[in-house]
């Protein structure tokens, strides 16, 4: 498609940004539409995307919230790899041109949009939530105490904001679209490391299955994408160690 230009030009420096356009009901695979976008050194990729829509193809469908890396919300493709368009600078990407495109192993509702509700449906088979009889607040409920090391053992892991971009980068989840996944696999050991949970069996059970934990393979690629500092090859690690009775 040929490449349009935003009339609200107002810097000297201009990146060509290439979005994969689509819509599965109609196409069968996705064509890109360029457009040259002024940026400044604090332009996210997601401000870009936004100067297209307002300015340049309203049609253009990307899916955000807070803008600011909170919600989750705005997971795509970026140069290739899996990042939140609100928290990935123009500037640091280096690139004259930059191209967007839906995550992988997602499923595509249109353009840059992906269908989460696999994503979801799995992490709520996990049971995240603390599991306990004594976690129903009443009259005698006292605050339950955790020491920093007992808090340290779980803290990293509830940082998950379910962006999806783990999942997005895993070469398992790719092959097999049955796979929990690392975002669900880190959120089972989210709950089952933290002390105040006794529900480490149920969970185990869950995550002990074909398409479950064994399938991952260590290659890592969750962890270097994800954007709250989560380490979900770790977490998975960890869950293991239970499994082999390393761990109790
Ligand atoms: S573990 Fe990280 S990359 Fe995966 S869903 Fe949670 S925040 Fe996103």
């Amino acid at each position: 498609m040929a490449e349009e230009q935003s009339p609200t030009e107002a810097s000297s420096k201009t990146v060509t940004l290439r979005i994969a356009k689509s819509n599965p009901e109609h196409d069968s695979a996705s064509q890109f539409a360029e457009f040259k976008v002024p940026y400044e050194r604090w332009t996210t990729v997601l401000d870009a995307i936004l100067d297209v829509k307002k300015h340049m193809d309203h049609s253009v469908a990307v899916r955000y919230s807070c803008r600011q890396a909170s919600c989750g919300s705005c997971g795509m493709k970026i140069n290739g790899r899996p990042g939140l368009a609100c928290f990935t600078k123009i500037s640091e990407l280096n690139s004259d041109v930059v191209t967007v495109e839906p995550m992988n192993n997602y499923p595509i509702v249109r353009d840059l949009v992906v269908d989460l509700e696999g994503m979801f449906s799995t992490h709520k088979k996990m049971k995240p939530f603390i599991i306990n009889e004594e976690s129903e607040v009443t009259a005698n409920t006292k605050e339950f105490l955790q020491t920093p090391e007992q808090v340290e053992e779980y803290i990293q892991f509830s940082n998950c904001i379910k962006c999806g971009l783990c999942n997005s980068a895993c070469p398992t989840m790719a092959t097999d679209s049955s796979f929990l996944g690392p975002q669900a696999l880190t959120q089972a050991y989210r709950y089952v490391a933290d002390n105040r949970d006794k529900g480490k069996n149920e969970r185990l059970k869950i995550i002990d299955e074909s398409h479950g934990i064994w399938r991952c393979h260590f290659a890592g690629s969750c962890s270097q994408v994800c954007p709250k500092g989560v380490d979900p090859a770790m977490g998975i690690q960890m869950l293991r160690g239970y499994l082999l009775g390393f761990k109790k």
